[in-house]
């Protein structure tokens, strides 16, 4: 889609450093991390949030791709969160999954 930057991250219009990449997903350090570990797992296919996401492949390869970057960067605790929405505090509209690591986490969030 265009205008949207993390299709651009995504399809390498914009340089950065994928943590992990497969057919269907990329991860990639988040620009301003909440915590020492703070990393993004995004579809390569545009889907604006949640309720966009229809495809199921998708849907699993994102999981799959959490698993996967967690596990070669050896995390083995940490917090994924979608916010969907605007009040739920969705700021990129290209569905992402927040991965946040290294320091303890309260709950219940802000
Ligand atoms: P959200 O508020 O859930 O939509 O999360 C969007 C996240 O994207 C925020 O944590 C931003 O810091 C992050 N972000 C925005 N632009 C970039 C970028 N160019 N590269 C990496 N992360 C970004
Ligand atoms: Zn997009």
């Amino acid at each position: 889609m265009e205008n949207c930057i993390f299709c651009k991250i995504a399809n390498k219009e914009i340089p950065s450093n994928f943590l992990y990449e497969d057919e269907y997903t990329v991860a990639f350090n988040d620009l301003n991390p909440q915590a020492p570990t703070h990393i993004l797992v995004i579809p390569k296919k545009h889907f604006a949030s949640l309720n966009e996401l229809d495809d199921e492949k998708v849907m699993s390869a994102l999981f799959k791709a959490v698993q996967n970057v967690t596990n070669k960067l050896g995390i083995k605790e940490y917090r994924t969160v979608i916010n969907t929405g605007e009040s739920a505090g969705q700021t990129v509209f290209h569905i992402h999954i927040h991965i946040l690591a290294g320091r303890p986490l309260k709950w219940p969030p802000g």
